[in-house]
């Protein structure tokens, strides 16, 4: 497929959409989302929709992957540096490995974690080819997050639990930023942002948004 031209109709379409980060826009615009869904779907890869990735999970649609990244970017750590990169970034749910590639070209190390065996492997083939030294793929439980490669300058779930687990603050590094799905008050869901700074956690409760459930243990 001849992406290149249909990719930067969805940067295009993702500025309009109120993205405005140019790091997010650059990668974004770089990595190649069709080669991360089955062939079926290749003709709707950039479309903005969720489309399905297997064992009834769901890759999200790219204004929520851009939205996501761009909050993550505005951790505290680095306030005023729109040129920088962030440090060490934990997702929670590899999925096809779309969000961790696109997470690589804004930080300088990813750690992935993804407790479905079958997507953990099936990420680790569709990402083979891009050679991303510094994406390292984990099979586990995020809910506990990855102790060994913290502390992170940013965490970001690609699922949604009842409260964001402690482990996550307690892996947080001091001006680093968690963005993650959380059920709202209401019973639906929300994204939730918390800094960590010098006098604790900061919370915000941003949009409504809707994903696969975070679920705990290895299957
Ligand atoms: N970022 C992914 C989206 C994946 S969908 C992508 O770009 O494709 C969310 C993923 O979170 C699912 O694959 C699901 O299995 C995984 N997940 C849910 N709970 C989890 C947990 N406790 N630890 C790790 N992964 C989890």
């Amino acid at each position: 497929m001849a992406s290149d031209a249909v990719r930067a109709r969805m940067v295009q379409r993702l500025a309009a959409q109120g993205i405005a980060d140019a790091r997010v826009l650059r990668a974004m615009g770089t990595v190649e989302r069709h080669l991360f869904v089955d062939s079926a779907l290749v003709n709707q890869a950039y479309e903005d929709t969720s489309l399905p990735i297997g064992l009834g999970q769901t890759i999200s649609k790219p204004n929520v992957v851009a939205r996501m990244i761009e909050l993550l970017l505005g951790a505290p750590a680095l306030a005023g540096k729109p040129g920088d990169r962030l440090g060490r970034v934990l997702e929670i749910g590899t999925g096809c490995g779309y969000q961790a590639a696109v997470l690589s070209h804004v930080a300088s190390e990813v750690y992935s974690i993804e407790r479905l065996r079958g997507l953990h492997e099936r990420a680790r083939a569709n990402l083979r080819p891009f050679r991303l030294a510094t994406v390292h793929l984990l099979l586990g439980d995020g809910m506990i997050g990855y102790a060994k490669g913290a502390p992170y300058a940013g965490i970001i779930a690609a699922a949604g639990g009842e409260a964001v687990p402690e482990a996550w603050i307690a892996q947080l590094a001091v001006g680093g930023r968690i963005v993650a799905p959380t059920q709202s008050a209401t019973g639906g869901q929300a994204l939730v942002v918390i800094d960590k700074t010098a006098r604790g956690a900061e919370r915000r409760i941003l949009e409504a948004v809707h994903f696969v459930p975070l679920k705990s243990g290895i299957a």
